[in-house]
């Protein structure tokens, strides 16, 4: 069989860091902010950043989950950073953002899972940069609906919670999250706010058929999310999951194709693709505009 050591060529990406990156990252460690941008070692991170897209990772860079696909760090937080909001929205103000997404590690040791502190990041981001579009990537919160409302109360302009894997692969591939829990916090937030359009992403390369990814966009519109992207999964150490296969980007411009005669308003799909990439122009499309 074919060796997956190498990586194929639509995978290998141009370093351009003009000077417009450097000086966020050194913004970004003067505020100790961590971005999923640079935790993750995103492909995308000059595009997005040039293009005044970031994704920051509240609620600190240590998380209570170990999803085999994901280079966090795992372990037992210890603080809550109750001023982490304001600082959020005044690197947002300085790299003047006009989309912004704001996720966090799974805090499951806190009761509300850190919901209040999603809350009010997105009002402090909206109230400095009112013309800033701003997306959440939570967590499950455990189920804890008070914590979905909680959030949804703050009115984000998207609601993104990922599936991340076809249902048959959930609990090998994800730590503690349900792919039923998934679906079931989707159709809440669609039932509690339905002014909120809600997002969800796919990452092939983890086992999965494409029958399977292509129940998993059924069920994931049948929970009533209209904004989905597809992407590569890549390992990002030798301890992680390995990579089943590297998909082509005709594969990718397949799952698009199936995913707009669903009805996803919009779908981004394609080797690079990341949860919040050209986020901005997918808000634009899911209101309408
Ligand atoms: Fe950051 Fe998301 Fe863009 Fe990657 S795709 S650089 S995580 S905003
Ligand atoms: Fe990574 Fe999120 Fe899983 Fe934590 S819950 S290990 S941050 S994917």
């Amino acid at each position: 069989s074919k060796s997956l050591d190498r990586k194929p060529d639509w995978l290998k990406i141009k370093l351009q860091t003009g000077d417009n990156f450097k000086e966020i990252k050194g913004m970004m460690r003067s505020k100790t902010l961590h971005t999923v941008c640079e935790e993750a070692k995103c492909p995308n991170i000059y595009e997005c950043w040039a293009n005044r897209t970031a994704t920051f990772m509240i609620l600190g860079d240590t998380c209570t989950r170990a999803c085999r696909f994901c280079a966090v760090n795992t372990g037992m937080p210890t603080e809550l950073d109750l001023q982490e909001p304001e600082r959020v929205a005044e690197a947002a103000e300085q790299m003047g953002l006009r989309h912004c997404v704001i996720t966090s590690v799974a805090r499951d040791e806190l009761q509300d899972g850190g919901a209040s502190i999603f809350a009010g990041s997105v009002r402090a981001v909206k109230s400095r940069l009112p013309l800033c579009s701003v997306e959440v990537l939570i967590p499950d919160f455990m189920g804890n609906e008070q914590s979905l409302r909680t959030v949804l109360e703050a009115k984000p302009h998207i609601l993104n919670h990922n599936i991340e894997t076809v249902e048959r692969l959930s609990d090998r591939v994800r730590s503690k999250a349900k792919y039923r829990r998934t679906l079931e916090l989707l159709s809440r937030s669609r039932h509690m706010a339905p002014d909120i359009p809600t997002k969800s992403s796919i990452m092939v390369g983890v086992g999965e058929e494409r029958e399977e990814v292509l129940q998993t966009m059924d069920d994931l519109r049948a929970a009533g999310v209209s904004i989905l992207t597809i992407g590569q999964y890549l390992q990002p150490s030798l301890k992680h999951l390995p990579v089943s296969k590297y998909y082509t980007p005709e594969e990718f411009a397949d799952f698009k194709e199936e995913g707009l005669k669903r009805g996803f308003r919009h779908v981004e799909s394609g080797p690079l693709v990341r949860s919040s990439y050209h986020a901005r122009e997918q808000v634009e499309s899911a209101s309408g505009a």
